[in-house]
């Protein structure tokens, strides 16, 4: 069985950022600027973003962080963005989710302007990414196809089954296995709350993806025998033996899964590393557009 390291893939992506980044600055160009609007005091999205900060300035980027109170007007939250959208020096950005009530996604994602959008929010970008000529490609897929295609993992011809069909993670990435390309001219099964036999569809790919939500839902069962499995979800689980009080898993039991699949991600330590890596890859390549660079 093999280890799909995503931990270390995403140190490897992260040197040639920064040797790339280091190039335009030696030759005049002004560092790549990520920014990030926070109008929240969630934990877990307080983290991302740290997280972030964290890897832009591994990479050397410059990297500005919006922090808002949850009780932002509207009209106050529409000037950052305007400000953000106009703002050369600023060369990508986020806006992190969750929002409060009164700031609804779908009005939100318009306003942003699509050639800094590299969260691929903005129905421009979506409606790219349908007819196979993405300008971004949101962060977890993203991060998915990069592990797909840095281990060699042949799509082509292969069935893949995704489980989870959110707007962020199943459907893009069915999109992508689907699409004609290196990384993808896969078949694509993708499943759902309302799909029969569930186990049997599962147990049919040669490549299955989890982003169902559920702590280690998936168990042998589900799996075919020397199949691919890559579990995108992560969650924090109660774990008394453990000094923190918990423990992160993933969608899929890894115990048993891994006795019986050829390859398989760890959760944490797979998907989850090259996720805050695709927003730089995604910010690297606006800023290469705004300057003119192949
Ligand atoms: P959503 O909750 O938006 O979507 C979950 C999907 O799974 C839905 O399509 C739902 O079906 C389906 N589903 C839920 N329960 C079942 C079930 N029992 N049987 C079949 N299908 C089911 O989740 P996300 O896509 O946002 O995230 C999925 C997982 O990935 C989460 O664990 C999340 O934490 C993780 N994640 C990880 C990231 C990373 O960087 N590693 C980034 C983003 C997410 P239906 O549509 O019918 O409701």
């Amino acid at each position: 069985m093999t280890l799909l390291d995503g931990k270390q893939i995403a140190t490897e992506i992260k040197t040639e950022i920064a040797n790339e980044v280091r190039s335009f600055i030696d030759k005049g160009f002004p560092p790549p600027h990520l920014a990030a609007v926070i109008v929240s005091e969630d934990k877990a999205a307080v983290t991302y973003i740290e997280s972030i900060k964290r890897s832009c300035k591994e990479v050397g980027f410059t990297v500005s962080i919006y922090q808002n109170s949850p009780t932002i007007t509207k009209s106050e939250f529409e000037s950052i963005i305007n400000f953000i959208n106009n703002d050369d020096e600023i060369h990508g950005y986020i806006i992190q989710m969750p929002l409060p009530k009164h700031l609804s996604s779908e009005q939100v994602s318009n306003l942003i302007n699509p050639d800094k959008d590299v969260d691929c929010m903005h129905p421009t970008n979506i409606g790219k990414l349908i007819t196979g000529d993405p300008t971004f490609i949101p962060a977890t897929p993203l991060g998915t196809i990069e592990l797909i295609k840095r281990y060699n993992i042949e799509t082509e011809g292969k069935h893949c089954v995704i489980v989870g069909r959110s707007a962020i993670v199943g459907k893009p990435l069915a999109l992508l296995l689907a699409e004609k390309s290196s990384h993808g001219n896969a078949t694509v099964t993708i499943c759902h709350t309302k799909t029969k036999e569930l186990k049997k569809v599962c147990s049919q790919a040669d490549i299955l993806l989890i982003a169902v939500g559920q702590p280690e839902m998936i168990d042998a069962e589900y799996v075919k025998k020397d199949a691919v499995v890559i579990d995108i979800g992560i969650h924090r689980v109660a774990d008394a033996t453990r000094e923190k009080g918990y423990r992160l898993c993933g969608d899929v039991n890894f115990e048993e899964v891994s006795k019986k699949a050829k390859m398989i991600t760890p959760v944490p330590g797979g998907v989850g590393p090259l996720t805050n890596i695709s927003l730089l890859l995604n910010t690297l390549k606006a800023y290469k557009k705004r300057f003119n660079i192949s």
